[in-house]
């Protein structure tokens, strides 16, 4: 375990995913204890993944915050939060959507989108198998002890909600300090997908809470991934720039015929991806082409997307 400045202390466990590793955070608490933020992928054996975590702790964990419903992040608070007898929070927005994935997960639902999104049927075959994988992964908590809402207090911790990689994605503040989750990240660029039952531009959304990161201008934001980030102002503005470059890809990938978003992502990225990288290209193809729709540089037809004015 890392302390990475007085009160806050990092550990990291590797990550079977596409990405290989995922931070989780401790706060020190005003009465001596520690919030947990984030929980890591759930674990057949969760007693040998967190007991040596918890016992190098020099006090209990009095609270656990989900900042998200990705695996990596909301998959181990049911297990942490049977070892430790602390509370769960989670977003109520956030939770509602982890609901609607996780508890009410629909394979034929799912099938239904990534075809209709032009997905050829071994791809969308193996997608199911994974998720059937990933699912038992997921120890997400159907009760939390409190759903938290925007201008909640956490321990003298602000939540926010700043959607896009995640609808009702909720990161923690307080002085110069952002406790991120996967809002922002050093190096890479946090996913930004359009999923079923979720909300319709997440890109647009996204863009908004860069705005929102800029304005805040904290000091540093400890993410879900890679280093802190040093300059989260700036490092929105970079993401921003990079998504304003992306956005003038896949209008110009839309070359007269309809396109689908599984089209579009082939032209926009490798060709030669894992599934679960098709899905994440798919994913962020569609929002960035529901995005030009919005602007009005892209309309959508039947088949795809075609660029405005064709
Ligand atoms: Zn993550």
């Amino acid at each position: 375990m890392d302390e990475l400045e007085p009160g806050i202390f990092r550990v990291t466990f590797a990550l079977p995913l596409g990405i290989d590793h995922v931070h989780c955070y401790f706060l020190r608490s005003s009465n001596g204890g520690f919030i947990l933020v984030d929980t890591s992928l759930g674990t057949r054996d969760a007693e040998a993944k967190w007991r040596p975590v918890l016992d190098a702790l020099d006090a209990p964990v009095e609270a656990i915050v989900v900042t998200h419903m990705h695996p990596d992040h909301v998959g181990g608070a049911r297990d942490v939060a049977a070892l430790t007898g602390a509370p769960v929070f989670q977003g109520r927005e956030d939770h509602a959507q982890c609901v609607r994935a996780w508890g009410e997960r629909n394979p034929e639902v799912f099938a239904a989108y990534w075809t209709e999104h032009g997905m050829p049927p071994a791809t969308v075959e193996g997608l199911i198998a994974e998720s059937d994988r990933l699912i038992s992964a997921v120890h997400w908590v159907e009760e939390p002890d409190r759903l938290l809402d925007p201008g909640d207090e956490v321990d003298g911790w602000r939540v926010e909600v700043l959607r896009g990689h995640a609808d009702g994605h909720i990161v923690l503040q307080r002085d110069d300090v952002l406790i991120a989750g996967d809002t922002i990240l050093a190096g890479i660029t946090p996913a930004v997908g359009l999923y079923p039952r979720s909300r319709p531009d997440p890109l647009g959304d996204y863009l908004e809470s860069l705005r929102r990161i800029e304005e805040l201008a904290p000091r540093v934001a400890y993410s879900g991934h890679e280093t802190p980030v040093t300059d989260p102002a700036g490092r929105a503005r970079e993401i921003r720039a990079h998504h304003a470059d992306r956005l003038a890809h896949a209008e110009a990938a839309l070359n007269g015929e309809p396109l689908s978003a599984y089209e579009v992502s082939l032209a926009l990225f490798s060709s030669d991806l894992s599934t679960t990288l098709r899905r994440f290209a798919t994913a962020e193809s569609l929002a960035h082409l529901e995005r030009l729709v919005r602007e009005g540089r892209a309309v959508r037809t039947g088949r795809g997307y075609v660029k405005a004015g064709m």
